[in-house]
């Protein structure tokens, strides 16, 4: 055989009635080193969650001999695919991989040129730029360079027209924040901790934003949010906005901040850190504080 099992080591732990058995990262990706392998998670992912007898998924992977289908078959087994009921599907880490493909995470190398994101900074209100290059989304400002970065998966870019992607990467970061603030890592799912770095600077010109911190505890992913972001995804925040005739799901929120009344963060304390957020608009306040550990709190709303 071919492949070195002998690389893979599993360690049991036991946590509680948890069981995890965790298998060495290359003895699983060596695995998938193998076209014949791939294609039959390709055949078993078309679409995702569908079951196939052994006969089915044989035929439809074009092999002509059995014997070796099934040897590259049992190679996925346990790992990438799982047996229900006689049947074949992909498993959970076999639809992630699928779904890795499929996004283009691997394969796809795409780039956008900087072009009109269609808003203001908030900061300056000078233009705001996309741009599209190695997997990350950048939206800056032209002006005073300010902005925000974020991973966007290349296989999906061909599914809009370039004057959409302005518009649909704000969904997609969207997605990212509201998984960071429910503190699962938007790589791994891990769970993740938030810590309010610094407040308001009220000192520089324009005033530099308030900024949390939040890091995955299992692979140590950061990622840092401004207080108003935070706050403008709670429910309650979202539920003033919404009612107010700004739909956070339609672009950029920061158009959102620029078109209230107002929208304001200050130092509320300084040991430990808090920060304020207040948006208003016709008369109407939504408030909330953002403390030490990110998560927000005393959210209160004024009719
Ligand atoms: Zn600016
Ligand atoms: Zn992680």
């Amino acid at each position: 055989m071919g492949n070195n099992d002998s690389a893979s080591e599993s360690t049991e732990k036991g946590r509680g009635s948890l069981d995890i058995e965790i298998q060495s990262s290359a003895a699983v990706f060596e695995t998938l080193g193998n076209e014949t392998r791939i294609e039959i998670l390709e055949v078993l992912g078309d679409p995702p969650g569908e079951k196939m007898s052994f006969a089915e998924l044989y035929e439809a992977v074009a092999m002509d001999d059995s014997g070796n289908f099934n040897y590259h078959l049992n190679k996925l087994l346990g790992t990438f695919v799982r047996k229900e009921d006689g049947q074949y599907l992909l498993s959970h880490a076999g639809e992630q991989v699928f779904g890795s493909v499929q996004a283009g995470t691997y394969q796809a190398r795409a780039t956008v040129e900087p072009t009109a994101a269609g808003g203001t900074c908030q900061l300056c209100e000078g233009e705001l730029i996309f741009e599209y290059t190695q997997e990350l989304v950048r939206v800056y400002c032209d002006e005073c360079g300010e902005g925000r970065s974020f991973p966007f998966p290349p296989g999906c870019l061909p599914d809009y027209d370039i004057a959409e992607l302005p518009a649909v990467s704000a969904r997609w970061y969207r997605t990212h924040v509201k998984r960071v603030l429910d503190r699962f890592c938007p790589l791994c799912a891990g769970e993740m901790t938030g810590q309010l770095i610094h407040g308001v600077n009220e000192d520089s010109d324009p005033p530099e934003p308030s900024l949390a911190r939040f890091t995955c505890t299992t692979c140590g992913k950061q990622v840092h949010l401004t207080g108003a972001t935070i706050a403008t995804f709670h429910p309650v925040f979202e539920g003033f906005l919404f009612e107010h005739g700004f739909d956070t799901r339609g672009g950029p929120h920061s158009e959102v901040w620029a078109a209230l009344d107002s929208t304001t963060e200050a130092t509320h304390t300084r040991d430990p850190l808090s920060v304020e957020v207040t948006f208003t608009h016709d008369g109407e306040t939504v408030t909330g504080f953002v403390g030490a550990d990110a998560s927000l709190t005393n959210v209160e709303r004024q009719y």
